[in-house]
């Protein structure tokens, strides 16, 4: 008797063990059948220019992600020489500073280098029927402006760049003071 309650017992246990281990197979496939995830492209660019939507405004947007061109004279940065550094409106990411900026007298803001190779990417535009070089930003992919061979010394290059696809950032007032903290120390002297 004893043998067979044993037995019984034990199938009953293998039973409900197969039973929860079955229930938890489901369990685990449920989720990952979420229909959503199959038109997630993995796109960064998707992601910026739907953040884009919201946080720029039209303007903004107009010229980041349509290509368009703000009127000569309207932007901020024409005749913005304050020190410090311009950063992508978009991704935030760093395109320029004002040690190359310079008033090309165009009506836009004109850099003769951007702040690192690798911040901006160029690509042949032949729209409105002509030939020039899109500059965007290497990061998030956002339109600049473009770029001519007709700027001044040391490159020779004119970045002409839209203020509504920049944000300026002024340099830090710390920054232009480590040489007055460091005599202001004699710890070091002999
Ligand atoms: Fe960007």
């Amino acid at each position: 008797m004893r043998p067979d309650r044993k037995n019984t017992s034990l199938l009953i246990a293998a039973l409900l063990i197969s039973g929860l281990l079955a229930f938890g197979c489901n369990q685990t496939v449920q989720p990952a059948s979420a229909g959503e995830s199959q038109s997630t492209a993995g796109d960064a660019s998707m992601d910026y220019e739907a953040k884009a939507k919201e946080e720029l405004t039209p303007e903004q947007y107009n010229v980041c992600f349509l290509k368009g061109t703000e009127p000569p004279g309207s932007g901020e940065y024409d005749k913005h020489f304050e020190p410090g550094a311009y950063h992508c409106v978009v991704c935030d990411q760093q395109l320029f500073e004002s040690e190359t900026k310079y008033d090309s007298g165009s009506g836009w803001p004109a850099f003769y280098d951007s702040v690192d190779s690798d911040a901006v990417a160029t690509e042949d535009d032949y729209s409105l029927g002509m030939h020039r070089i899109e500059v965007m930003c290497a990061n998030c992919g956002s339109h600049l402006g473009h770029v001519f061979p007709d700027g001044p010394e040391p490159t020779g290059q004119r970045y002409c760049i839209n203020s509504l696809a920049l944000v300026f950032k002024p340099a830090a007032p710390s920054d232009k003071e480590p040489d007055t903290a460091a005599e202001a120390d004699p710890a070091d002297q002999d």
